[in-house]
């Protein structure tokens, strides 16, 4: 064994290496706490894999996000080499699925061109379906109110709205858990079922996949085509999993199905499963245990990332969870550390400021602990939350990054990258309107009656937009255009022209952005709303300016071309000289998988600033100062829906709880929590009940913490005590022993969590879906 890989082995515990050095034939299960090394074994897995002869080119390593998938192969690298990193195949499913439904598009109904469906378009999708439904013979109360009101009037664009939403809720949780047309048909359920023949067939007639079909149709791909099955069964001798846990049941299958060697690896923590609105399913771990019989199981229990008061706090919490699949001990031998700072703001704009003076204070070299940027993360619940900060620490000039989503939904990005859409032969004709919008200098009023006649021209003659737009500006068709419209249509023509030819001209796509982005007119980025998110937000000009916008690109083109090209190349044996056509859908589908994050990699440039995120997209990383802010009722637990109703149901507060547990176990050394007495519309706000559940005497109240508060949090605690007392107990007896769930439990715990699907995308900023080619302004 080379030297580096004993070295690393012998850094590991006892309990570590001897997961990593399991027989590679014998499929691991490695469950364990946060911090407790599940992350660091999969590495040392990996490099026993490579060391017993196995090829990195038939090495699958699925992360969760691409940010994890970088940060393993850079930890790999660094062990086994920067070239055999960048051979093994780290992915995340659905980077992992577009490339072989890309491969294979033509055997599940759709050419290789086919397009991503992010969430406006399947909205879309799903209204179309609804009305298509109308006209079929099965109506059921529900459908029949929704498509009937509408057309009568009865029902207000809103409420048309939401019922939309809900259908698309329907739709998107009948996919990840894998339930068909004819599942719904005998469960009764029969304009679900309708719903759900026309949604797909809507998707086919479009040559699009939306996110979770790109999951159910690999599935398809390997249990209906031996070959497809056989190829992947020879690319893929050895797969290991990180973050288990928040698979779906559709994941699982298709691991299950990819590994019928059994040479997998599962890592993964039950207590830190926050995806179930998403289909995420922790009985995965059960469906692992049958599958896979001769499997073996090892448990990490202890603590490596986290002061002891920090480790104790975070197992009170969780420990008020009932329905946990295994109870796990979590230890820790580093030292007890400060307490964790409890702090009440009167507002957010206090939050920010208290947040930003700390890190001031803490980052100069004068603090006792001095503590750089790079090492400090701002957490919180949704996405809105992190606006303030980012024109707090503007102001105070501290470096922050923030990027990925955020990044990828400004308007302006969105519009390059619609651009560069249109340079491709499959072009959309969400992008050309896009473009059109971004290219007509017009005022707002006269460029919609332009577009809407153009639409309208395109039903008319059943054409595409670029189609109708092409023959009403060359004239072709009389139109009620003014003579300067028609010129400066004829303009945006010439400039839609000029971008396809680039393709043809350019030799990069490095050449290719920085061409098109120069195309943008200054006018265009001069708008107030373009350099905004989508769905409005603070202005964030000073960060988004063209330039910045066209390096942030130009650097993802670098980390495409280094590994993610390579990686296609190699393992799809394309040349080359299939062109710069073919690199730039290459490198639009690597976007793809940037958008569905909240930010991007740790790279150099993010090494000396604070990382501002939501808890969701914190998962598996470590900072050693962490703020989790706004723990409030009404965000964490966050229980009502879009619409404001409360759903408050014991297996959604108990996702809530993990959540937190997620955010807290992410602080290496000093934890701060922050809430606030009353929100931007002077409503009163009330801290989280989860904070009661800390034990008093880790926690360093500060603020005006009410009184009252205090005294209840002390009366909690003293029964809490109690509990933990008998809690303990009962976990010393089942430490080693697999406490399962009842399925029941696990279903009704699904259902109600993904119920709130449409309002975590709002809240995450659609950190899980993808808006990229919608036109939703
Ligand atoms: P999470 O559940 O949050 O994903 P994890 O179980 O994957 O956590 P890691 O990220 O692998 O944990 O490790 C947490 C920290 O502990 C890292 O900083 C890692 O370097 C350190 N660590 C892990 N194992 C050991 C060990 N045996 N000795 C010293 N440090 C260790
Ligand atoms: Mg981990």
């Amino acid at each position: 064994m080379p030297e580096e890989y004993s070295n690393y082995l012998q850094n590991l515990n006892e309990r570590q290496r001897e997961a990593a050095c399991t027989d590679i034939s014998t499929p691991l299960m490695i469950v364990a706490g946060p911090g407790s090394g599940k992350t660091s074994t999969m590495v040392g897995r990996v490099l026993m894999l490579l060391n017993e002869g196995i090829s990195p080119l038939n090495i699958l390593a699925m992360t969760f996000t691409t940010a994890a998938a970088s940060e393993m192969r850079e930890r790999i690298g660094a062990i086994a080499g920067k070239a055999t990193a960048k051979e093994l195949t780290i992915s995340t499913f659905h980077s992992f699925s577009l490339q072989l439904c890309r491969s294979h598009a033509e055997k599940i109904g759709r050419t290789s061109e086919f397009l991503i469906y992010g969430q406006g378009q399947q909205r879309n999708a799903v209204i179309e379906a609804i009305r298509l439904l109308k006209n079929g013979k099965n109506r059921s109360k529900d459908g029949a109110l929704l498509v009937g009101e509408e057309s009568k009037g009865i029902l207000t664009p809103k409420q048309f709205k939401d019922k939309a939403k809900k259908w698309q809720k329907f739709v998107t949780q009948a996919k990840a858990s894998g339930r068909t047309s004819a599942d719904y048909c005998e469960l009764g359920n029969e304009i679900g079922a309708e719903i759900l023949v026309h949604y797909n067939s809507i998707l086919k007639s479009c040559n699009a996949l939306d996110y979770h079909d790109l999951i159910s149709c690999s599935v398809k791909l390997l249990t209906d085509f031996p070959e497809v099955f056989r190829e992947c069964q020879d690319s893929w001798k050895a797969i290991v999993i990180d973050e288990f846990q928040d698979t779906s049941t559709m994941q699982y299958k298709l691991l299950r199905i990819l590994a019928s060697h059994h040479k997998i690896t599962i890592v993964g923590d039950d207590d830190q499963s926050i995806f179930s609105f998403n289909g995420a399913d922790v009985s995965g771990f059960m469906s692992f245990r049958k599958d896979f019989p001769n499997y073996k199981e090892i448990r990490l229990n202890k603590n490596y990332r986290s002061t002891r008061c920090i480790v104790e706090a975070a197992s009170s919490l969780i420990r008020n969870n009932a329905k946990r699949c295994q109870l796990k001990n979590v230890l820790t031998d580093n030292s007890s550390g400060s307490k964790i700072v409890v702090k009440e703001c009167n507002n957010e704009d206090a939050q920010c400021a208290f947040v930003a003076d700390k890190i001031i204070e803490i980052s100069s070299s004068h603090s006792e602990t001095t503590c750089s940027f790079g090492n400090i993360a701002i957490l919180y619940r949704r996405q809105i939350s992190g606006k303030a900060f980012q024109i707090a620490f503007r102001d105070r000039k501290i470096p922050f990054n923030i990027h990925g989503v955020a990044f990828y939904r400004k308007k302006v990005v969105r519009t390059i990258i619609a651009m560069l859409r249109t340079a491709l032969p499959d072009c959309d004709d969400s992008s050309y309107i896009r473009v059109f919008k971004a290219l007509l200098q017009f005022e707002k009023d006269q460029k919609k009656r332009v577009i809407d006649h153009i639409n309208k021209i395109s039903t008319i003659r059943k054409c595409s937009f670029i189609l109708a737009a092409s023959d009403i500006f060359s004239a072709k068709i009389s139109g009620t255009f003014k003579r300067s419209e028609l010129t400066h249509g004829r303009k945006v023509l010439t400039t839609l022209e000029m971008i396809s030819k680039l393709v043809l001209r350019e030799k990069s796509i490095s050449a290719i952005i920085t061409s098109v982005a120069d195309l943008i007119p200054e006018k265009y980025l001069l708008e107030k709303r373009a350099s905004v998110d989508v769905d409005g937000g603070t202005l964030l000009n000073e960060d988004y300016d063209i330039r910045s916008v066209r390096q942030y690109l130009l650097d993802d083109v670098s980390e495409f071309l280094s590994t993610k090209f390579l990686e296609i190349k190699e393992k799809r044996e394309i040349s080359e000289d299939k062109g710069c056509s073919f690199m730039l859908k290459a490198f639009l589908d690597f976007l793809f998988e940037r958008e569905t994050e909240n930010f991007r990699a740790r790279r150099k440039d993010n090494e000396n600033s604070v990382t501002l995120t939501t808890i969701h997209q914190a998962k598996g990383l470590e900072w050693d100062v962490v703020f989790i802010v706004k723990v409030n009722e009404s965000e964490i637990p966050l229980l009502h829906d879009y619409k404001g109703i409360i759903k408050e149901t014991g297996a959604l507060v108990e996702e809530e709880r993990r959540l937190l547990y997620v955010a807290m176990t992410r602080a290496r050394q000093k934890l701060f929590i922050l809430h606030v007495m009353m929100d931007s519309n002077w409503q009163m706000l009330q801290p989280s009940r989860f904070l009661r559940e800390i034990p008093n005497h880790l926690l360093e109240v500060q603020g005006e913490m009410n009184i009252q508060v205090q005294l209840k949090q002390e009366a909690v605690q003293k029964e809490n005590t109690k509990l933990n007392a008998n809690e303990l107990l009962k976990e010393q007896q089942f430490e080693e022993e697999v406490v399962p769930m009842p399925n029941d439990l696990l279903n009704s715990h699904i259902t109600e969590s993904s119920n709130e699907l449409a309002e975590f995308e709002e809240a995450n900023n659609g950190n899980t879906f993808l808006r990229r080619f919608n036109v939703e302004d």
